[in-house]
Parts: structure tokens; sequence; C-alpha cells
């Protein structure tokens, strides 16, 4: 599956991966909140990056 994306290394193609993970952490009013997370890895140079779904619900403050 393509992209779109870029390696910030080296600049090639990346492809999304297939599993998900989640990141737990501290939202702004002490509640812990999880979100689930994607890799995307670079076919040119192996690097891999990690990012969350849904960024901004850690973010939530109510
Ligand atoms: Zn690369």
């Amino acid at each position: 599956m393509r992209t779109g994306r870029h390696c910030p290394r080296c600049g090639d193609d990346m492809v999304q991966g297939l599993t998900e993970g989640t990141f737990t952490g501290w939202r702004n009013d002490g509640l812990s909140g999880m979100t689930r997370t994607v890799k995307f890895m670079c076919t040119g140079c192996g690097y891999i990056e990690e990012r969350a779904v849904n960024s901004k619900y850690l973010r939530r403050t109510r």
C-alpha cells in the first residue's frame, strides 16, 4: 500500500505497516489516555516512523 509519504532521511517511498500499536500517556485532566498508532517504513533505508492515529486525543481537557 502506497502512502504518498516520503522518508525524512533519504526521501524514498514509505509503506504503511499492517500491525497497529498503542500509545498511553497522561492527559491534561490528569487521566491517562490511550490511542492507536500505525507505523510507516521506508523501503529505501529501513527508517521506521510511528504515528498516533488520533494525536489530539491526549490533548483533550474534558
Ligand atoms: Zn529512507
